[in-house]
This record gives structure tokens, sequence and C-alpha cells, in this order.
């Protein structure tokens, strides 16, 4: 029988599983037998029309089935299934790195970068082409550590930084380009001190700000490749759609517990772009973030070095770059595989008769209303802070605490002593018996958005006392109880 694998971040519909046997002959029979099985999957995979979501590709071995015969693809035993979801991660012509204008090295570069020297791919002309580049890394985290630090110990003249965050401790697990030190320092500041320390040779440009439509254009233009190291989808789309825009190599990486993702994208030399591999971003909340699913601390460290890898190929020009070519990391099973990427002829922005002329609002194209947390949307949800829950439990008033977090993280923290009850969300549906409609019921997760969506289960089911703790756990921790753990 042929197997499909499961990607990480669909494994909880799946039974865990990581690969799946099926019956069938076509894709088509393969995914029904599959979503026979795991009904769950089903709202995942496809529309309310049936149709495959468009942030959900499928591949048989390395070829994506829209490229081949859709649902009618034959497989057979031997062939590699797998599902590729979206992940909240040519070369440069001369005329765009200027050759007649490569700036020479001083006796002290010269040292510095004798190990690329006296290689023939580098050699002088390539590090003089590394000088005279200019490389925008969005973000200054995760990805951005690693790029960041062997970029400036590489020698490219110029790097810029766009980031708006602060250090904070749950960084340092992965982000190294920061230290203890710098808790609470902007980590524009915290990167800029430690990549000047790694070189001063270099001309370091920070932008305080997110990136966004106003000013990516502006910033963007400056600079001859851009690298995603983002975390979110709006960043992602508007970081490739101002690359194509102005027709600059996008250097793609994304990670999410134990899987990365990395690519080139570069429509200019042949190649697809973010939206020709993911017309649209998923729904917000159905695919989890590093923040709420978690990251190995590692996993940024293999894939930015690899966008690393990738920038600096395209600068001195040697080798074959990732255009046209999505490569997976699975650090589990310790394998990379690579898949064809193919430009869409049809895709609004670098297809043949585009659409998308200039940046569009990206917070609503990927469905976020920032200004509107989306509990507040939803007619009937109650919430309760954490200051209220605390009043009434020490009143003494019966009230059911749900958790609906993982028990990973229960072990980290919990309301045990008020008699909190682990549900896990996944699971708060199939056991709607453990929980009395009759009781005044209180859901709580980490930050409060996973017991939003409990509520809306227990509020479909016909619960009517029901409440969502504002800000879950996390507010407990920093408004009642400074001694629990955060995370
Ligand atoms: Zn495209």
């Amino acid at each position: 029988m042929p197997s499909i694998s499961i990607p990480t971040a669909l494994r909880q519909y799946a039974g865990n599983l990581d690969s799946i046997a099926v019956e069938g002959n076509t894709i088509g029979e393969a995914l029904a037998s599959l979503t026979g099985q795991f009904p769950d999957l089903k709202k995942h995979l496809y529309d309310g029309a049936g149709q495959l979501r468009s942030f959900v590709n499928i591949y048989v071995n390395d070829e994506d089935i829209r490229y081949q015969r859709q649902n009618d693809t034959p497989i057979s035993d031997a062939d590699d299934i797998s599902i590729i979801p979206s992940i909240a991660g040519g070369v440069v012509t001369e005329d765009e790195i200027k050759t007649a204008a490569l700036p020479d090295l001083s006796n002290e570069e010269v040292a510095r970068y004798s190990r690329h020297l006296i290689m023939p791919e580098v050699g002088m002309e390539g590090q003089r082409r590394l000088k005279a580049a200019s490389i925008l890394l969005i973000g200054a985290g995760g990805l951005g550590s690693p790029l960041g630090l062997y970029l400036a110990a590489a020698g490219v003249g110029r790097l810029g930084i766009v980031d708006f965050d602060v250090v904070d401790e749950s960084n340092l697990q992965r982000q190294i380009v920061h230290g203890t030190k710098d808790v609470g320092r902007p980590k524009l500041q915290s990167a800029k001190d430690r990549l000047s320390d790694i070189n001063p040779h270099i001309q370091i440009d920070g932008y305080e700000t997110a990136l966004r439509s106003e000013n990516a254009l502006g910033i963007v233009r400056d600079y001859d490749i851009i690298i995603d190291g983002t975390d979110n989808f709006q960043t992602r789309y508007l970081a490739n759609d101002a690359s194509v825009l102005l027709g600059k190599p996008n250097v793609y990486g994304s990670i999410f517990r134990f899987d990365g993702q990395a690519s080139v994208f570069y429509p200019k030399a042949g190649g697809p772009c973010y939206r020709c591999l993911y017309p649209e971003p998923p729904p917000p909340g159905l695919v989890p973030s590093c923040a709420e699913g978690g990251v190995l601390g590692i996993l940024p460290g293999i894939i930015g070095v690899i966008q690393a890898t990738e920038a600096i190929k395209l600068i001195i020009g040697q080798g074959e770059p990732l255009v046209g070519r999505l490569l997976l990391f699975d650090a589990l099973k310790m394998k990379f595989r690579e898949l064809k990427l193919r430009r869409n002829p049809d895709c609004p922005l670098c297809g043949d008769n585009p659409t998308i002329r200039e940046l569009i609002d990206y917070d609503q194209f990927c469905g976020i209303t920032p200004t509107k947390p989306q509990t507040e949307e939803k007619p009937g949800m109650r919430e309760l802070t954490v200051t209220e829950l605390k009043e009434r439990l020490d009143r003494g008033d019966k009230l059911t605490i749900i958790d609906v977090r993982e028990p990973h993280e229960w072990q980290i923290a919990n309301l045990e002593n008020y008699g909190a009850k682990l549900i896990p969300l996944g699971q708060v549906a199939q056991r709607l018996n453990e929980i009395d409609p009759g009781d005044e019921i209180v859901m709580q997760c980490k930050m409060g958005g996973r017991s939003a969506k409990a509520c809306q289960v227990l509020d479909q089911a016909g619960y009517k006392n029901v409440w969502n703790l504002k800000g879950g756990i996390t507010a407990w921790a920093d408004q009642i109880d400074r001694s629990m753990p955060k995370y």
C-alpha cells in the first residue's frame, strides 16, 4: 500500500502519526482513503466546496500534483506522497553587483578573509563582491541570528536589519545573536553590537520598525538580496511581494518544531515566488506559530545557515541556487528532501498577467484584524480576568476550570490547586461528557486564544454558563502568582 507523509502541523489531526498507509491508484483515491481514516483532517485539507485548500500542496515524489494530473495523478506503492502545508520562514546578474565598481580590500581584510581568498570559487573577486553587496534581514530573531552572525563574519559589506522587538528570556534558547545581558534591550541594538564586534569592517543599518506596506518598498529598494526571517504570514507575503515588485531575490526560510523549509524566490531568474507556492495564507489560528507550537532551538540555526549559504552563493555567482526548489528538513529523521517548484503562469504577482502591481493590506489579506482581538467579536463570549477569577475562588464560588493546553504545557504550570482539569483543545469536542453543563465553567489556556475556541465548542454544544479566562495562565503568573514559571 502507498503511504502519505503527514507534516508535523497536521499530525494532531492524524492520530499523531507521521506516515499513514492508504489505499488507491490515484491521488484522489489516496486522499479519500486518508480522510476516511481521519475525518478531522478533511477540513484542514479541503475547503467547503471540496477543493484542496490553496495553502496545502500535495507532492508525489518531487512533483506537485497541480502540474501533473491533479487528483487523477496515478500512484504506486513505491511513490513518496507528501502533504506540504505553508508553515507561522538564478544568480544575481552582473549589473546588480556592479562589478566595475567593486571595492578594494584592505590588508586587514585580506588577512581576515584569507580562508575565502584561497578558494578559487571565492577569491579576491568573490570577496570584493561580498564587500560590495547589501543584504536586508527581516527579523533579528531565530533565523536572523545565525544569518546575521555568518553574513557579518563572511564580510557582506552592508547588512540591513528590520526588527522592533525587545530581547526576552524565552528568546535565548535559539536567538544566539543575543545574550543574557541583552534581555530587555531592543533586539536591533543587541544584534548590532554583536555583529560589529564580529566584523568592524561592515556597515549595519537598523530599522526599528515593523515592515509594513507603507515602508517596505523604501527599505527593500536599497538592498541586493532580501532574506525572510519572519514568523508571521503578513510579513512573509509582504516581503515576497516587495521583492518581486522590485526584482530582488528573496531567500526564504521557515521553521516549526522539528521541520524546516528553505528556498530562493526569484521570478526574475525564472523561478517562482512565495505566492506561486502558496497563493493564499491559512486562516488565522489554523497553523500554530512557534510561540504556540514551539520550535527546537537548533532548527533556526540549520535553516538560517542554509539561507546564509544561498545568499553568499547568489553574491559570488557560484553553484546552483535553490531557485525553483523547496528544501525540506526533518530534524527528527535527520532527512533532507527536495521538491520542484514552478512559477505559476497564473500567479497574481509574478504570473504572465499580474493583477498585484503594488503592495496591499496584508493584515486584511491574512484575515487579521489587529485592533479587535477575535475573542471580542464572538457573540456570547464572556470573559473573566484572572483577578476576578481569584476573587471568586477565594470567596468559595464553585467554578470548574478546564485547561485546554497540551499535557507538556500542563507540566510546566497549572491551576490544579484550584481543581483545574486538563482536556486539550483537540479533545474537547469528544470529551464533553466530562464537562457538566450544570457547572459554571472557566476555560483556560496559555494566553486565552485556544480557550476562546474551546468556549465556542461548548457554546455550540448548548453550554450556557461558560467563561473564557482572559490572558490565560500567563496572566495568572503575571498578576496573581509571581512564583509560577512562565513559558
Ligand atoms: Zn508567483
